[in-house]
C-alpha cells in the first residue's frame, strides 16, 4: 500500500503565526522542525496502518522545509518548489491513499489559522464551480483525477470541520482549536503526535470507506482578488473571462488543466499586488 503525505506548516501543531511559519522568520527554525514532528507521526501512523510505501511531499512555501535528517528514515521526501502538481507532487495512480498533515482553512474563516488559499496577498476568495474552496478542496480535486483518495487531514479544528464538509467518511485530528487568524489553544506535542499516529493507521484500515473526489467537468475555478489590477494580470490566461471589477474565472474541460489555469491567475495577480495598495 502506497501513501503520499502532503505536510503544509499552517496546521502544524504549536504553529500560529507568519513569525514561525516564514522562512527567515524569527522562529521559524523551530517551526521547521515541529512540521518534521507532525510529519513523522503521520508516516509512523501510516506504516501502522498497514503502508509498505510512504512519501512525505512537502507543500509549505518555497517547499523547501522539511530537513531529510529529521524525517521518518521509512519516509522519501520531494522537496523544493515549482512542481507540477504543487503540493501533492508525487501523485499517481499508483498510490492507495493521500495525507494531508499541517493543512488549513480556506480565506476567511475566522478561527482558521492563517486562513487563505495560495497566496495570502492579493486575494479574497476561489471557487470551483462556485463552490468556495481552499487548498483541501482544490488538492482533494487533484488527487481524485489519480483516483486517490484523502484518507486522513490533520490542522485546527476549523480545517478539519472544512475536510469533513468536502471529503465524506475522511479521518481528522485537529492539533488546536483557533482563537483568532493568529493565535489557537495547542495541544500538547506528544498528545498531538499520539493522536495523529493513531488517526493516521485507523484511516488506512477504514480505507474502503472514502472515495476519490472528482469534481464535475469542465471544471472551473473563479478567483476574487483585493485589488482590481490583480484582475487586469489574471486575466491574461488564456481563456480566462472577467466576470466583475475584482474577479476573474476559467473554465477547462479536464480538471487538470483547470487547476493549471488557476495557479497562473494566482501568480500573475500575486505579481501585481501593491504594498500600499
Ligand atoms: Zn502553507
Amino acid at each position: 500500500m502506497k501513501v503520499l503525505i502532503s505536510v503544509d506548516m499552517e496546521g502544524i501543531s504549536g504553529v500560529v503565526h507568519s513569525s514561525q511559519a516564514s522562512p527567515g522568520a524569527r522562529d521559524y527554525e523551530w517551526a521547521r522542525t515541529m512540521m518534521a514532528g507532525d510529519a513523522n507521526a503521520a508516516v509512523q501512523g501510516a506504516l501502522d496502518g498497514g503502508a509498505t510505501e510512504v512519501v512525505v511531499a512537502d507543500a509549505h512555501d518555497g517547499m523547501r522545509n522539511i530537513r531529510l535528517n529529521e524525517l521518518h528514515p521509512a519516509a522519501s521526501l520531494v522537496s523544493g518548489g515549482g512542481r507540477p502538481l504543487s503540493m501533492v507532487h508525487g501523485m499517481d495512480e499508483s498510490f492507495d491513499a493521500v495525507f494531508f498533515v499541517g493543512y488549513h482553512t480556506m480565506p476567511g474563516h475566522p478561527e482558521g489559522i492563517m486562513n487563505h488559499a495560495y497566496i495570502s496577498k492579493g486575494l479574497q476568495n476561489v471557487w470551483l464551480n462556485e463552490r468556495l474552496v481552499g487548498e483541501i478542496g482544490i488538492f482533494a480535486g487533484v488527487a481524485g483525477t489519480f483516483g486517490v483518495p484523502v484518507a486522513f487531514v490533520t490542522g485546527d479544528a476549523a480545517t478539519c470541520a472544512e475536510a469533513e464538509d468536502w471529503l465524506p467518511a475522511v479521518a481528522t485530528v485537529a492539533v488546536k482549536q483557533g482563537i483568532t487568524r493568529f493565535s489557537a489553544q495547542c495541544l500538547g506535542q506528544a498528545e498531538a503526535h499520539r493522536r495523529i499516529t493513531a488517526g493516521a493507521a485507523q484511516a488506512l484500515r477504514n480505507l474502503s470507506r472514502v472515495q476519490p473526489l472528482k469534481p464535475d467537468t469542465p471544471a472551473t475555478f473563479q478567483v476574487e482578488l483585493t485589488g482590481s489590477q490583480c484582475a487586469d494580470y489574471a486575466a491574461r490566461v488564456p481563456g480566462s473571462r472577467r466576470v466583475d471589477n475584482r474577479t476573474v474565472a476559467c473554465t477547462a474541460d479536464d480538471y487538470l488543466d483547470s487547476f493549471r489555469a488557476l495557479r497562473l491567475m494566482f501568480e500573475l495577480a500575486a505579481g501585481a499586488v501593491d504594498t500600499a495598495y
